[in-house]
């Protein structure tokens, strides 16, 4: 941290903010300029919140150089994290695209979504079984049975599976089901929750916050690394601005920042970035393009009885025909895409 304080100041505040920082075991770098004194503040600073400091008498400003979040950052480790699930490594050359249903409805749906999207080069099924809706009236979800349900169809094409978790309380239950554990963006910022992930032995997708900065998206992740669970993907799914036009606004430079800042591998979710399904193809184009290591897309055989976000689910067909453009792309960008199965 670096604390600029005035060229006026009496010496005594200088001394003052010296002795603080000394009092906390902070060493401190002195620089008497021309128009300010610069202390650099040399240590682990990332318990220091730089608006106190902002306060004290005679500061002009004081600003943070290093960043508040350690293990998830690159700096700390310089290499990408590469991620081995059962027989697939997340975040190596393969792009993994997840996808099925928003919500789990039936045996009979799954099935035929599972079948469809295995088919097409699908080698994780996704579907919730508990659902975080905007409405109480909404569906919410065929809990238990639902696990049941995507573990079984899942098995059946021998792919892994993906669910959201609402709460600490249900982790063990969905534990027994699933390969990774997905966390909505409503709860990326409840932290007695995101505590809780530290201690569970599966990987963690970790969606965006609707109005999630990336550097509180970062922070959210260092909970769980902290915590002592260091399998964490990111999920850019669209945030909210002023544009209405699309459900959210998906934040494609996400990609390559979170890339840049932290070791950690970053998926996109077109379906819930714009929230309309002409829109998901060239979204799902321009992820793979920024380098995205994996994709998650709703797919529904029959969307217009879907019990939950139809509008933004891919028939099996464009689903098919999006794999074969972004297998195209993915070769330009380095990496690769699982072939259909026949
Ligand atoms: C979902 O994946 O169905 C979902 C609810 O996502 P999000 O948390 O990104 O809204
Ligand atoms: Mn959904």
């Amino acid at each position: 941290m670096v604390i600029i304080i005035a060229k006026d100041a009496p010496e005594s505040q200088v001394e003052h903010v010296i002795e603080r920082l000394d009092e906390l075991g902070f060493n401190v770098h002195r620089s008497t300029g021309i128009e300010h004194t610069v202390l650099g503040v040399i240590g682990d600073t990332t318990k220091l919140d730089a608006r106190d400091w902002q306060m004290m008498p005679g500061v002009v400003d004081a600003y943070r150089v290093s960043a508040p979040y350690k293990q998830v950052s690159r700096e700390f480790q310089h290499k990408s994290t590469q991620i081995k699930i059962g027989n697939l490594i997340i975040g190596g050359d393969e792009v993994h695209i997840m996808a099925g249903p928003c919500s789990i409805e039936s045996e009979e749906q799954t099935m035929i979504i599972a079948e469809a999207v295995h088919k097409a080069g699908s080698k994780i099924l996704r579907g919730g079984a508990f659902k975080p809706r905007t409405s109480p009236y909404a569906f919410q979800g065929m809990g238990e049975k639902g696990l049941e349900i995507i573990r079984k169809a899942a098995d059946k094409f021998g792919m892994l599976v993906i669910t959201e978790a609402m709460d600490a309380e249900s982790l063990p239950l969905i534990c027994q089901y699933t390969d990774i554990i997905q966390i909505g963006a409503r709860n990326m910022q409840n932290f007695s929750f995101i505590k809780a992930l530290g201690k569970v032995e599966k990987p963690i997708f970790l969606k965006r916050g609707i109005s999630a900065t990336i550097q509180e998206w970062l922070m959210s992740a260092e909970y769980i690394l902290a915590g002592g669970n260091r399998n964490v993907i990111f999920c850019e799914r669209g945030i909210r601005t002023f544009e209405t036009y699309t459900r959210n606004t998906l934040d494609l430079s996400a990609i390559p920042v979170i890339h840049k800042l932290s070791h950690l591998p970053v998926f996109a979710d077109p379906s819930h970035g714009t929230g309309l399904r002409d829109k998901v193809i060239p979204m799902a184009r321009a992820a793979v393009a920024a380098g995205a290591d994996g994709l998650m897309v709703e797919v529904h055989h029959d969307p217009e009885h879907a019990l939950s976000d139809g509008a933004q689910s891919l028939y099996p067909q464009q689903f098919q025909e999006m794999m074969e453009q972004i297998r195209v792309i993915a070769k330009v960008v380095g990496r690769t895409i699982a072939d259909p199965v026949k």
